[in-house]
């Protein structure tokens, strides 16, 4: 049912950039009429559906050489259960949105993931999580951001779409809320792994390495930060005024951790077809290691990391701050929409053409509701999986399979 995993981007882009190129405004006109039919009928597709589910575990300079054996088999054994759950719920004739979250809650539960259990730090050495989820059917949506204490994100996102009036809530709100509707806090320390916190270590070694004056002989060494504990409460350190024209947060400025070689990024993600033909998206992460000053990504926001409709679902993961300004995951629905372009086309320029030459780095899972799918990504590795109505489930990690 899926395309390969060894699509190769470049050709896809061509592709994708010809048939951009060749539909003129003159052709418009029929796909416009078929499109307000659509939109005035919602016109089923007239072959049924196949259903199948779609996941990722974050985009970025994923090589052979950084990942160990052992590792990249842990990892691919996570994502082969997360394809399972889901699947398990697409084949009892269950919804998107429950394939959706039951694949997700496996990769939270995992310490190899940036998400849940596997979240990286922040500069202040805590875990801050964020987590959305969309109903295509319904374009129903909840999300959470900043959240410290909810094991699994995605259920709180789930409650706020489906036991609020509202769609996204932060931090202590979010907890309050969670408490609320029955919905466990769990000590920060779960949130622990000995790689993560490592990995802050080394990204503020760099960051302090970075900003450090040339020594001048004779000059005494500045004063080291006082360590922080993990779990503990957040210490702020004061911050020098921002310099003009830099960004005070360029601290998130993309880099590998040069140890587990892997970004400073990931995320994971899922998206689903059912067996009635709804679609439905979700995404959860740890945003990035060492952000600060509350900073939230892409993930929680819909239409930039997740997003998904009657036609089209999409997750996201790579550099937030480009997914938000070029509301990626709309980005590519509106051109499934307007434009009429199959799926894998309107991902590939979107990731492939318009990310890469905003300099934004990452990719996209994405499924339409006639079970086709798209897997792009503009960096060296994404950790991703497929399953189809068979049951087989198929996992990749670098460019090919
Ligand atoms: N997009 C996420 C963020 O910016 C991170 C990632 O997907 O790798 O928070």
């Amino acid at each position: 049912m899926f395309p390969s995993f060894s699509l190769r981007p470049h050709r896809s882009l061509l592709a994708g950039t010809a048939a951009l190129l060749l539909a003129p405004l003159g052709c418009a006109t029929s796909t416009q009429a078929r499109d307000e039919a659509a939109l005035r009928t919602d016109a089923p597709p007239k072959v049924k559906p196949k259903w199948g589910l779609v996941i990722h575990g974050g985009a970025g300079v994923i090589s052979r050489e950084n990942l160990s054996p052992e590792r990249e088999a842990a990892m691919r054994a996570v994502l082969t259960q997360a394809l399972q759950a889901g699947h398990a719920v697409l084949a009892k004739g269950g919804r998107s949105l429950d394939a959706v979250t039951a694949a997700i809650r496996v990769l939270e539960d995992s310490p190899y993931f940036n998400a849940g259990k596997g979240a990286v730090f922040n500069h202040d050495g805590v875990n801050e999580l964020d987590a959305a989820l969309m109903d295509g059917k319904t374009r129903a949506a909840g999300a959470v951001a900043g959240v410290r204490h909810i094991q699994n994100p995605i259920d709180l996102a789930r409650l706020v779409m489906e036991k609020s009036p509202h769609v996204m809530m932060v931090g202590d709100g979010a907890e309050a809320f969670a408490q609320s509707q029955g919905m466990p806090l769990v000590d920060a320390k779960y949130f622990y792994t000995e790689d993560r916190w490592q990995g802050l270590q080394r990204a503020l070694e760099q960051e302090k390495a970075k900003a450090a004056p040339p020594v001048t002989p004779g000059t005494p060494p500045a004063t080291q930060p006082p360590p922080v504990t993990p779990g503990a409460a957040p210490v702020s350190p004061v911050q020098p005024p921002a310099t003009p024209g830099k960004s005070p947060a360029s601290s998130l400025e993309p880099g590998v951790d040069p140890v587990t070689g892997d970004h400073k990024f990931g995320t994971v993600g899922a998206v689903a077809l059912d067996q009635e033909g709804n679609l439905a998206a979700g995404t959860s992460t740890g945003g990035m290691t060492n952000k600060r000053f509350g900073r939230v990504g892409d993930s929680p926001i819909i239409g930039a990391g997740t997003y998904a409709d009657e036609r089209c679902a999409v997750s996201a993961t790579g550099h937030g701050e480009f997914f938000i300004r070029y509301t990626v995951a709309r980005d590519i629905c509106a051109r499934v929409e307007y434009q009429d372009l199959p799926l894998p086309e309107a991902a590939n320029v979107v990731i492939l053409d318009v990310l890469v030459k905003a300099g934004g780095e990452g990719g996209v899972i994405a499924m339409d509701r006639e079970g086709n799918v798209a897997m792009p990504f503009n960096s060296s590795g994404m950790y991703r999986g497929s399953i189809g109505e068979d049951g087989t489930p198929s996992v990749a990690i670098f460019q090919g399979p």
